[in-house]
Order: structure tokens, then C-alpha cells, then sequence
């Protein structure tokens, strides 16, 4: 039979709007070292939205609408950003001839008869784009914990544009409550390494993954439990729930998306990142009371 203080916990749970999915998901919890946050609508809210564009061929807004058009086909959060940008601005931009999402790295797409790419600075090198002359402009954005689109037409770089996302007002105290518990929390992203560590050090997480791509994220919660650590793992995105079923405990925060919900352990309602540690506090308790 279920121990009486483990009902009495879930009952505890609902009404701090969380949704236990799995019974042992709470006797489990305690056990927990290592916590891995999605950084994208897990630690920020999810609405990235443009802050800066910087151009080198044209206009600013001649960049947002040669990006526009490439990215109109794109259900990326961060295509969106663009394209709210360039509605609010009046610029106007037609549908690609062409489209190609490269999953983790950007778009490439036919404008006007060109090759447009636009995506992250690494993957455009790796295609042979020569950003060194602009290395600096791209840091600078980026520490400000900035996710840097550059655009290229036929092989040259047009513009940058930087896109921010809001951090959850929540988010520094959550992470504290994880140290404070003895948990070490940890940021996993598809972002680069520069805007990863400027979003952690604001909230106060000390180790991050970033770059990965969103197959390897189940791969990097494996790694930590083959390195002997019981991994709790906080998402709300489909590339996360491969990573959700393989951690020890995979938490869906949100609204989610409905395949993150059914990978998950443990389903927070509404967007509080301190959901994670109620969660953790009634497992704790209820879990002594059992004993
Ligand atoms: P996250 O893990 O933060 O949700 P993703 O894995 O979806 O990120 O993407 C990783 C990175 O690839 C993004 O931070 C961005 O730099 C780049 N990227 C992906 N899709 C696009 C797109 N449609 N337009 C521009 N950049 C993109
Ligand atoms: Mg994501």
C-alpha cells in the first residue's frame, strides 16, 4: 500500500500546482545531487525578443528584412523574435523561395535569388563564413548575455542581431535554495558558451553545458550518471525529453509542450522556476515521514 504521508505529500504538491506523474518520483527527489536547467523558458521566460542589430551592409532595417524572409518559415522562438521586430518596425519582406532549417544551428533559406543563412555565429563559420573581422562585436553582445543570429547574402556577412530573453524573476532565489540544499545546479544549452555564462552568473550557477545540441542533451544527463550522480533535469521544450526520460527525475515546467509533459516525472504549473524546489521540500518531508 502506498505509505499514508506519501498521499498526504502529493495531495500537498497539487496545491503548490504540481502534478506528481511518477509514485517514486518524491522518494527519489531527496536523493538528488545534480539539478540540469534548459536555459531557453526553463531560467528565462521564453520570449526572446530583439535588443540590437548591428549593420554592415545597409540599413538596420535592411538586415531584419533580408532575416525576416529567410526565417519567416521557421517555428524557432528566436525567428519569431525577428520577425515581431521587423512587423513592429514597418519592414517589409517576402517569403523564401527557399527554406532549410539546420536543427540547433540556424536557417538557410533563397531570398531574392540568394543564399541566406542565419544562425549562430559557430555553425556560419563552420561554413566557411569569415567573421573574424567582427569576433569583437559579436563578444560584446554576447556578454550582455545576448544570443548573436549573424545574417550572410552569397557568402558576406550583412549584420548582426542580438536577441535577449528575460530572466525568470525567480530564478536567482530558486538556485540559491538548490545550494543551500546542497544541490548543484547546472545550465544546459544550445546556446554558445559567451551567453550561457553571462545568463548563469546572473542567477548564480556556477556550471554549464552549453553548445549542445539538442540530441546530445539526453547523452550529457547519462554522463553525469555514469560520473555517479542522481540527476534531476527541468525542461519545457521537445528537444528536452529525451533528456527528461533519462534523467533520474525529469520535470516539465509550464504550459510545456505535451510530449515534454508525458516524459516527465514531476509537471509544474505555471512558469516558477521555484516549483522545482517545493517539489524537492514536500519529497523531503513526506519521504521522512515514511521512515
Ligand atoms: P536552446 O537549447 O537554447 O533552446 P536550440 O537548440 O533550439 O537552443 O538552438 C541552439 C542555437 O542555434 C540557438 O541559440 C541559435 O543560436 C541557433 N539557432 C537555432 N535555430 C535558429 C533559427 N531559426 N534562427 C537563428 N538561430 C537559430
Ligand atoms: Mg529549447
Amino acid at each position: 500500500a502506498t505509505p499514508l504521508a506519501l498521499i498526504r505529500g502529493g495531495g500537498k504538491a497539487a496545491n503548490h500546482g504540481i502534478l506528481m506523474r511518477s509514485g517514486d518520483a518524491f522518494q527519489i527527489f531527496p536523493d538528488v545531487d545534480r539539478i540540469v536547467l534548459d536555459k531557453t523558458g526553463t531560467i528565462t521566460v521564453g520570449e526572446p525578443a530583439v535588443s540590437e542589430v548591428v549593420a554592415f551592409d545597409g540599413t538596420e532595417d535592411d538586415v531584419l528584412a533580408v532575416a525576416a524572409s529567410a526565417e519567416a518559415f521557421s517555428e524557432h522562438p528566436l525567428a519569431d523574435a525577428i520577425l515581431d521586430r521587423a512587423d513592429e518596425r514597418g519592414v517589409a519582406y517576402a517569403d523564401p523561395e527557399a527554406f532549410d532549417s539546420v536543427t540547433g544551428k540556424g536557417v538557410r533559406a533563397t531570398v531574392d535569388g540568394d543564399d541566406v543563412l542565419v544562425g549562430k555565429p559557430g555553425w556560419l563559420a563552420d561554413e566557411g563564413i569569415d567573421l573574424s573581422s567582427v569576433v569583437d562585436e559579436i563578444e560584446r553582445l554576447q556578454h550582455r548575455g545576448l544570443t548573436v543570429s549573424a545574417v550572410v547574402r552569397d557568402g558576406d556577412l550583412v549584420g548582426l542581431i542580438g536577441i535577449g530573453d528575460e530572466i525568470k524573476v525567480d530564478a536567482a532565489a530558486t538556485v540559491r535554495r538548490m545550494h543551500d540544499a546542497g544541490i548543484t545546479p547546472v545550465m544546459i544549452t544550445g546556446d554558445n558558451e559567451r551567453t550561457a555564462e553571462a545568463v548563469a552568473e546572473e542567477v548564480g550557477i556556477d556550471r554549464v553545458m552549453a553548445d549542445v545540441l539538442p540530441d546530445e542533451k539526453r547523452e550529457e544527463i547519462g554522463r553525469l550518471q555514469d560520473e555517479g550522480h542522481r540527476v534531476a533535469m527541468v525542461g519545457d521544450g521537445i528537444n528536452d525529453a529525451p533528456a527528461l526520460t533519462q534523467a533520474d527525475i525529469g520535470i516539465a515546467i509550464g504550459a510545456g509542450t505535451d510530449i515534454a509533459i508525458e516524459s516527465a516525472d514531476i509537471v509544474l504549473m505555471g512558469d516558477r522556476l521555484g516549483g522545482v524546489m517545493d517539489a524537492h521540500e514536500i519529497g523531503r518531508e513526506s519521504y521522512r515521514k515514511t521512515r
